[in-house]
């Protein structure tokens, strides 16, 4: 078992324990306070924090059994005591194991291995790096680091004494964009991502655009919130959500029932998809309207059926109005709680991901 520790004086400490543990419960971590002392535990039990208030000081401890968990607990923690706390500035500098190390458990330094076209508008790009067995979970999404041109070596984040990464200044900081794994082999050292060459060019659709064999990008993670499968499932996206799609569909119990609905600009962006029998997919073609301003997966979304038993999943992943207003739709005229339905916004129409920051 890893363990970690941090202490910071305070006054106030027994309502930080209450507040820490009200926030991070409201955002589904298992997290409950009572008398000043709390407790979080992370999913899968891979990890614990208890947070005790005494004598005008607040203890955290952190256990985990992964290297993994007991950084995930160390942010989680800094982030929440530095914010409710604010106004005393409090100073968390953890000890214990993971503490003396200057890079990130999270992060890889990868390097473009191939390059090829899956449609005229996905590309796929070969990394290969080291160590990444982390990767190969049920965790989908990964945070690739780009950066900025002219900077040679590039310089990544590094480990803060709080647990959160200390980013290099404005000038070399790396962007950072959010991708699906598509494919991993930690064994063979490599994965693939699919990018979307949408219209607009951003800094990672540029970057893969131009990406030969050589480059280097960073990459941190995993991340990404379970879903657990269901008897029936409701899958939808746009063409960023379908290497997120194709994973989920692959493991899904060949007994499954359901649709996956799939918007594309037209058949050329069709790709062959795993899935069991009876999980139906549905194309459907933009044919010239907008990305993330036509009304194609939300008609399709509201047009499909969905069974009167309980074993039930949706998923959406598209822009992010649309995902609003599915989510809505799921939530309040379907009556789905959290464990059975996620709409997530994979990106903002005419915003880079700066500017919707
Ligand atoms: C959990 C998650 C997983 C994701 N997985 C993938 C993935 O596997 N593959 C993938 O391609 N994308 C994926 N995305 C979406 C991707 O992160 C965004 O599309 C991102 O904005 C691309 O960055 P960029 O630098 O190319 O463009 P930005 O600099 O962010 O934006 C530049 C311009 O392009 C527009 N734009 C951005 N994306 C699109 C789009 N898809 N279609 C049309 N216009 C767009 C913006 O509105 C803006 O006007 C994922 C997002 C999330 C949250």
């Amino acid at each position: 078992m890893l363990k970690a520790e941090a202490t910071i004086p305070t006054i106030a400490g027994q309502s930080y324990v209450a507040a820490v543990c009200a926030r991070l419960a409201q955002s589904d971590f298992d997290a409950s306070a009572e008398a000043g002392r709390g407790r979080i535990a992370l999913v899968d039990g891979l990890g614990t924090g208890t947070l005790e208030a005494d004598d005008g000081r607040l203890h955290m401890r952190l256990e985990s059994r992964t290297e993994q968990g007991l950084s995930v607990l160390k942010f989680l923690l800094s982030t929440q005591i530095e914010e409710v706390a604010a106004a005393e500035k409090p100073e968390v500098v953890w000890t214990g194991d993971g503490c003396d190390v200057d890079v990130l458990p999270s992060l890889r330094e990868m390097t473009v291995l191939r390059v090829a076209d899956v449609t005229p508008h996905v590309r796929r790009i070969t990394l290969t790096g080291k160590d990444l067995k982390r990767f190969e979970g049920d965790s989908l999404h990964v945070r690739l680091l780009f950066p900025p041109e002219g900077v040679h070596p590039p310089e990544w984040p590094k480990p803060g004494k709080n647990g959160r990464p200390v980013w290099p200044p404005e000038d070399r900081r790396p962007a950072q964009r959010v991708y699906t794994i598509r494919r991993i082999d930690a064994a063979a050292g490599e994965m693939d991502i699919d990018f979307v060459l949408h219209a607009a060019p951003g800094i990672a659709s540029g970057w893969a655009a131009g990406a030969r064999a050589g480059a280097v990008i960073g990459l941190m993670g995993p991340g990404g919130r379970e879903m657990r499968p269901a008897a029936h499932v409701l899958l939808a996206g746009d063409e960023t959500a379908i290497p997120a799609m194709a994973r989920i569909l692959a493991r899904l119990p060949a007994e499954t029932t359901g649709q996956a609905m799939i918007e594309v600009e037209d058949e050329r962006e069709v790709q062959d998809l795993d899935h069991p029998p009876g999980v139906i997919l549905l194309w459907l073609f933009r044919q010239g309207r907008e990305p993330g301003r036509n009304d194609l997966l939300v008609d399709a979304v509201m047009a499909a059926p969905l069974p009167d038993h309980d074993d039930v999943l949706c998923w959406l992943g598209a822009e992010e109005a649309i995902a609003r207003r599915i989510r809505t739709y799921w939530r309040e005229e379907k009556g789905l709680d959290r464990a059975k339905c996620l709409a997530v916004g994979y990106w903002k129409h005419a915003l880079t991901v700066e500017e919707a920051a």
